[in-house]
């Protein structure tokens, strides 16, 4: 158990659709604070109006976690221009890619495994944040779907996943807040004018998750206390079509949007919860 009675964390996403993506994690230890970026699909100009918008462009950055590296996750316009006081966490899955891309001209801490976070907010104050990285399938090289454990609760962050499968509900279960993407509506899919080849990747088991299988997934995987909707397509899905699959789920539910940042979702640990395993079936 912590002793660090003020710590604190909260998630607010900066933007979210495939014109980009760019999540914050905001963590407080003993009146510091330190943001992680989840992804960098934003220019670095808009993500730090963004930042500014919700009165974190003065927090220092300790770094990002980034969850694969298509153009709406790692925006070109950090490549070679990434602050050296950032550590920039990339799956060995991803660093052949990355390397390509340029990425790794500069400092890349490439991990396989769990890392830890936090130890920069200040000199003394420490929070002990664990992440830990699933690798889901999408596209050829995956996205990592991320556990974040801090000391006042679980976060998980999990987007561009092809389709619910139960290692990630037993990698993300019961965590207090729940990020994941509610991609598109089947029917909306299916009636738009996209190409038949589009529609195909992104369906596939490969691409992203419909409403129905990220309501599914949060059914399973039974977050304490919030919900996150992420990569709501702008073509193919609405806010309302995709929150009504969690009307009566008894969380509270947050839509993320490609024009304005969400709301600090704080992460709370829910104390009496009953344990039982989890199945996408059950
Ligand atoms: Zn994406």
């Amino acid at each position: 158990m912590s002793t660090h009675l003020d710590n604190s964390a909260a998630l607010c996403v900066l933007s979210s659709s495939s014109g980009g993506n760019c999540s914050v994690l905001v963590l407080s230890c003993e009146g510091r604070r330190v943001l992680w970026l989840i992804d960098l699909g934003l220019s670095p100009r808009r993500t730090r109006v963004l930042l500014q918008q919700v009165g974190l462009a003065d927090v220092p950055v300790g770094g990002v976690l980034l969850t694969h590296l298509d153009h709406d996750h790692m925006h070109q316009g950090w490549i070679g221009g990434l602050p050296d006081s950032w550590r920039v966490m990339l799956h060995g899955r991803h660093e052949r890619r990355g390397r390509a891309m340029g990425l790794l001209t500069q400092p890349v801490d490439v991990y396989d495994d769990e890392f830890t976070l936090g130890a920069r907010i200040g000199e003394r104050s420490r929070t002990d944040v664990r992440v830990s990285p699933a690798v889901a399938a999408h596209d050829d090289l995956g996205s990592v779907a991320f556990r974040i454990a801090t000391d006042v609760g679980d976060v998980g962050f999990v987007t561009d996943v092809g389709r619910p499968t139960q290692q990630l509900i037993d990698h993300l279960w019961g965590v207090e807040v729940l990020a994941v993407e509610s991609n598109y509506c089947p029917q909306m899919q299916t009636a738009s004018l996209r190409p038949a080849f589009l529609k195909d990747r992104i369906t596939s088991g490969r691409g992203h998750l419909s409403n129905q299988q990220s309501a599914r997934m949060v059914k399973a995987i039974s977050p304490a206390s919030d919900v996150v909707l992420l990569h709501l397509s702008r073509e193919c899905n609405t806010p309302a079509l995709a929150q009504q699959h969690h009307a009566h789920a008894g969380l509270r539910v947050t839509v993320a949007s490609p024009q304005e940042p969400t709301p600090l979702v704080a992460v709370r640990r829910v104390q009496t919860r009953c344990r039982v395993p989890a199945t996408l079936w059950g």
